[in-house]
């Protein structure tokens, strides 16, 4: 899966996207970067609760003791993260709690910019993008991908649910020209999206 670090190139602010690190190569490769680049992590957010999504949780917040984000309604997916993970193979500690509940239409500042949640259940009940309107970026998490949608076919998902949010919420909160950032494979826009996703022509 994809970990964003999102910064200020001036001030330095930044903030950790779904740590999803497992191994010690993949935890080094987030100190590095956050290291080379002088960055100050002030949060850890999860775009939803997905085992992939906040494996490293415990790491990010081991490591700069900064409070772990997400929305309330993806909780019980973290509670039962030792069962999702048992269900990949892997033995895990508990995962830590989160700290700060995130809400449709908070605004989460990263030195000069702004990341605006947008609730876009479907894929899990809690799962959120984060739009930065003035940069034009949407970290969509496993809402929407290049070419593809999220799973809705796992405990929490729903598929009619999922094509509202990106239709009536992402949709309407974006413009053609913003990137997207997925929890999974590459980066693609609003547009072509909109244009070749088979899932959205009909
Ligand atoms: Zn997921």
């Amino acid at each position: 899966m994809n970990c964003y670090i999102y910064y200020d190139e001036i001030s330095k602010d930044a903030v950790i996207i779904d740590p999803g690190a497992f191994t010690d190569d993949e935890k080094n490769e987030i100190i590095k970067f956050v290291d080379d680049h002088e960055l100050n992590i002030n949060k850890i957010i999860n775009t939803h609760g997905h085992i992939d999504h906040v494996l490293g949780n415990s790491f990010a917040k081991e490591v700069y003791d900064k409070p772990i984000c997400m929305n309330e309604d993806d909780v019980f997916l973290l509670e039962g993260s030792r069962d999702q993970a048992r269900f990949f193979g892997l033995e895990i500690p508990p995962l830590p709690g989160i700290d700060e509940y995130i809400c449709e239409g908070d605004l989460i500042t990263v030195g000069s910019a702004q990341l605006k949640v947008v609730k876009t259940p479907g894929h899990s009940p809690g799962s959120v993008c984060l739009i930065d309107d003035e940069n034009k970026v949407v970290f969509c998490g496993d809402l929407i991908f290049q070419n593809s949608i999220g799973r809705t076919d796992i405990p929490g998902g729903n598929y009619k649910v999922l094509m509202n949010s990106i239709k009536d919420k992402l949709f309407l909160n974006s413009k053609d020209d913003y990137v997207i950032y997925p929890g999974h494979m590459d980066e693609s826009t609003i547009g072509k999206e909109k244009q070749y996703n088979p899932f959205l022509i009909s």
